[in-house]
């Protein structure tokens, strides 16, 4: 294949985003020079932080630019290589994003076994969103036995694995997810407690309330908004809340205005704080290693929605924010 394609930021969303905010381009093959090689991607991320970076504004990583292409998680597989260490058909993970090639420098590329797990995962389970559970869950929410446990966006890559976490550090695990198949899947195959469909809850405060009959003591909050609310009004003494993300909010056009937290806050004595999981990069081997030994012992298990084709990713970016995706979101753009 001679031309490189890509996906560009067309236009900043307002509210919710459309499949004309991304314009796809072709460019011209990149030729790797000395300490370059080139990449072909096989599996590229789409993740609910994206949404935050095509605002324009200040944030924890700098915004999109438009007219450039959408970088994020990606795994590929090398083309043509002048890197010393790293050859032709070696796989890589790392961050050129929504593009069918790219030029990588060493620094930019972790090397990938694929006979020790699909290199899917590193985009998954064995990366940022396994990270984002592990870290978040353990380090803020310290779950311990006997404790309830409460997870929003529960069958999404992060709530998932933080619910799994939870169950194997002994507490009651409660999601909260979109639809019937994920609540059961939650359920019956990842060994939840209980899972309750919001979309489908006419009094999702009286559920909950049947759901954690003796309080939450950790809330991962990864959707914010009403669900939020109502999880907050049940929290024991000395809970602890790490807020993820709060995907409910970022497609608002105007502010949301919720209730005023600090009195409930307040009079459990209550922990709540925010995380980037790169703040914990220090940490990342840990994490990685017990994920991967999680995986092997059957501990934990994981799910993949893959898209196939490269034009279809923002259609698959899109999706998240329907809920269309049980576990990572991915798109395949490319065989092995
Ligand atoms: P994900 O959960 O795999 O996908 C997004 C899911 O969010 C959808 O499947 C949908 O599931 C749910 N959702 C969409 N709109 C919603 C709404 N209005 N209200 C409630 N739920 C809604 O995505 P992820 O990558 O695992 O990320 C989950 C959260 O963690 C996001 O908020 C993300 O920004 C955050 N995050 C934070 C960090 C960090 O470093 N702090 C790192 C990674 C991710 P339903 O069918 O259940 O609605």
């Amino acid at each position: 294949m001679s031309v490189n394609k890509q996906f560009i930021l067309a236009s900043r969303p307002q509210g919710m985003p459309t499949a004309e905010n991304f314009t796809l381009i072709e460019t011209a093959m990149p030729k790797p020079a000395a300490g370059q090689a080139l990449v072909r991607t096989v599996y590229l991320s789409v993740d609910p932080y994206m949404r935050g970076r095509m605002n324009e504004g200040k944030s924890y990583v700098p915004p999109y630019q438009v007219g450039q292409v959408i970088t994020g998680g990606t795994v590929g597989v090398i083309v043509e290589s002048q890197i010393v260490g790293l050859q032709e058909g070696d796989f890589i993970a790392g961050q050129w994003g929504w593009q069918t090639h790219a030029l990588v420098t060493a620094g930019q590329a972790r090397k990938l076994d694929p006979n020790q797990a699909p290199i899917s995962t590193a985009l998954g389970v064995l990366g940022m969103t396994g990270l984002t559970a592990y870290l978040g869950l353990l380090d803020i929410g310290q779950p311990k036995e006997g404790e309830t446990v409460v997870v929003s966006g529960a069958a999404g890559a992060v709530g998932m694995i933080a619910g799994q976490i939870a169950k194997i550090k002994g507490a009651r695990t409660v999601g909260i997810a979109g639809s019937d198949e994920k609540a059961k899947y939650l359920m019956d195959e990842l060994g939840f407690d209980a899972v309750i469909n919001y979309k489908k809850s006419s009094d999702i405060q009286a559920e909950l309330t049947e759901a954690c009959p003796a309080g939450v003591d950790v809330y991962f909050d990864n959707v914010g908004g009403v669900i939020s609310d109502s999880v907050l009004k049940l929290l024991n003494k000395g809970a602890r809340i790490p807020v993820c993300g709060q995907i409910s909010l970022y497609n608002l056009e105007q502010p949301d205005v919720g209730p005023r937290i600090q009195s409930q806050l307040l009079i459990s004595s209550a922990l709540m704080k925010g995380f980037i999981v790169g703040d914990y990069a220090p940490r990342f081997p840990e994490g990685l290693a017990a994920l991967a030994q999680w995986l092997r012992e059957n501990k934990i298990k994981y799910a993949e929605h893959v898209i196939e084709g490269f034009e279809n990713t923002p259609k698959a970016f899109l999706a998240l924010f329907s809920g269309e995706n049980l576990g990572k979101q991915l798109v395949k753009t490319a065989d092995m």
